[in-house]
């Protein structure tokens, strides 16, 4: 994916980052790949360098937090050869890191675009994330989806699932995710973009890295996910909203964080939050590393 960065200029959101631009994702709702153009391009990118500090980013997760299940997993589950496990139980006992865990484990899916397509047609998104977008977009919150899960799955769950009203807000999302193609006689290729070069915690995507880069001018920082794949980026967020394992995770690791069942809670919360006018308290230690 990142073959393309020589070939043009970036803006100058990714030149201040000196790092694998960031312009180049994926446009939630068609699929498409936007780049940025340089400089003078009036995308995402400049407008987000003109957002003011105190307004926070928002951070999601995709797979079992935007998703009301997780695609890799029911993948894994109906495709794959049952060593899957194995390699789950090697991320997940931290002898391996999520990007070696993905690989390995696509790597033993046999199917079809089409029998993936219409697996992928049985999950359904939480109907809470409309509000939470239109509660972001009322108080100019930046929202990213940051996913160790697949750009083919996010794409295809969120344009099914786009009411005219989410489809205009989803807009508004940039989508940073592994990458996921068909290879012929049912097999799949998985390539991560985010970050290609080796992170601390050899992550498919690596989302403190993530929320560090889109967040030049130190933002107030909001995250939202459900799994252990989310550690890290709760470890580093002023604000957690945690369900399931990673709620979990962040009980036994001292790691605050508010319990949620639906992105509606979450919506609820941040137009009090938002309302209030209060800055967000900021954590006094940010473990990103
Ligand atoms: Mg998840
Ligand atoms: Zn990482």
């Amino acid at each position: 994916m990142l073959e393309a960065h020589s070939s043009y200029h970036p803006c100058a959101f990714c030149l201040a980052l000196k790092k694998a631009c960031l312009c180049r994702n994926i446009d939630a709702v068609t699929g498409n790949v936007r780049v940025c153009t340089g400089a003078n391009d009036s995308s995402l990118c400049n407008r987000m360098m003109s957002e003011k500090t105190d307004t926070p980013i928002l951070f999601l997760d995709f797979d079992g937090t935007i998703s009301e299940r997780d695609a890799v997993d029911l993948i894994l589950e109906n495709y794959a050869a049952p060593a899957w496990l194995e390699r789950e139980e090697a991320w997940r006992t931290g002898h391996i890191g999520s990007r070696e865990c993905l690989r390995t484990q696509i790597d033993l899916v046999r199917a079809m675009p089409d029998e993936l397509n219409d697996l992928l047609d049985t999950i359904r998104v939480d109907e809470g994330l409309l509000p939470l977008l239109e509660t972001c977009a009322a108080h100019n919150v930046p929202v990213h989806i940051i996913s160790d899960g697949f750009d083919r799955c996010i794409q295809r769950l969120l344009a099914r699932a786009s009411p005219p009203k989410l489809a205009t807000l989803l807009r508004r999302v940039r989508v940073f995710s592994s990458h996921l193609e068909f290879a012929g006689q049912a097999r799949w290729r998985t390539s991560f973009s985010f970050f290609p070069q080796t992170c601390g915690h050899n992550c498919a995507t690596c989302k403190p890295a993530l929320m560090q880069a889109l967040n030049e001018r130190n933002a107030p920082t909001i995250f939202v996910g459900d799994g252990l794949s989310d550690k890290y980026a709760a470890a580093c967020a002023d604000l957690v909203f945690a369900k399931k394992s990673l709620a979990n995770y962040c009980r036994e690791n001292s790691v605050p964080y508010i319990p949620y069942d639906t992105l509606h809670d979450v919506a609820a919360y941040l137009a009090t939050l938002l309302r209030s006018n209060s800055n967000l308290q900021r954590r006094a230690i940010r473990d990103c590393a």
